[in-house]
């Protein structure tokens, strides 16, 4: 078999198998009017981005700041999505990425080439909580599977087919049978690679939602913090939205603010201050 016919038979059901993982909460349900009026609404109102400029001494300090105001008031929030320890840790790194993002479990890194961008303390809130909620969602657990899972199906996968390939061939040697070995060491790296792509379209909203409820625990104000998606929607190389070079991992767009703001009205109506769960959550 050629490689790239061995590489779409493996990798596809690779691809479809680790692109599984639903919510575990509910997320706005945003209609094709709604993302019109939103669409046109940026689209009349729309000013150039233009950068703040504070010092790495202002960012260290607002950056613990709003950490810890957050925290102080997520507990409920943590204890609801099964989150064993209540703390994150945010570090600021001086550097101009324009990024931040969430790992290890806890931690989360904020550039400042992204920080220059936002105007208010409930955008920077905005975005420290969003990274948040892709640990309370445990988005970085499932990439860490979804790698094993790809790396083992693509590995089974082509083991398979190369078996069937060569059951009738006598001339199947030892040479040949470590090619074969090193071709399924390459395919279980490529399924590790799809298994752990970039967040999905879901957990970004996911993680939006569980963002918008730590902002209103911690008396944010999320009218003012929708300013992010569309600084996101921006940002020099997005122009146009719908992605962000806000690395791979963040694809932006007039979808997420439309979402937002119906996320907003959700918290708005709802006492517990807590996240509805999907009728479907299996975790
Ligand atoms: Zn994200």
């Amino acid at each position: 078999m050629s490689s790239w016919r061995l590489r779409t038979v493996v990798l596809l059901p690779v691809f479809l198998l680790c692109a599984c993982a639903g919510s575990a909460h509910r997320l706005p349900n945003v209609t094709d009017a709604e993302l019109k009026q939103t669409q046109e609404e940026i689209a009349n109102s729309h000013t150039p981005l233009k950068t703040y400029d504070r010092s790495d001494a202002t960012y260290r300090k607002d950056v613990s700041r709003i950490t810890n105001r957050l925290l102080e008031n997520a507990q409920p929030l943590c204890k609801k999505t099964g989150y064993e320890k209540c703390f994150f840790q945010t570090v600021y790194s001086a550097r101009d990425d324009l990024n931040a993002f969430a790992s290890d479990g806890y931690k989360i890194t904020v550039y400042r080439g992204l920080l220059q961008y936002l105007e208010s303390e409930d955008e920077v809130a905005a975005l420290i909580a969003h990274e948040m909620g892709h640990h309370l969602a445990r988005h970085n657990e499932e990439k860490t599977e979804n790698a094993n899972i790809g790396a083992a199906a693509a590995g089974i996968l082509t083991a398979v087919l190369i078996g069937a390939a060569n059951a009738n061939n006598p001339y199947y040697d030892s040479y040949q049978q470590q090619q074969s070995a090193e071709t399924i060491d390459n395919m279980m790296a490529i399924g590790a690679e799809i298994g752990s792509l970039s967040y999905s379209k879901e957990e970004e909203r996911e993680a939006d939602l569980l963002g918008a409820y730590l902002l209103a625990r911690a008396g944010y104000d999320l009218r003012k913090a929708e300013r992010i998606m569309v600084v996101l929607a921006d940002l020099p190389g997005n122009e146009g939205e719908t992605r962000a070079g806000l690395t791979d991992t963040h694809p932006m767009g007039i979808e997420r603010l439309a979402a937002w703001r119906k996320t907003v009205a959700e918290i708005d109506s709802n006492p517990s201050k807590l996240p509805y769960a999907t009728d479907t959550a299996s975790r």
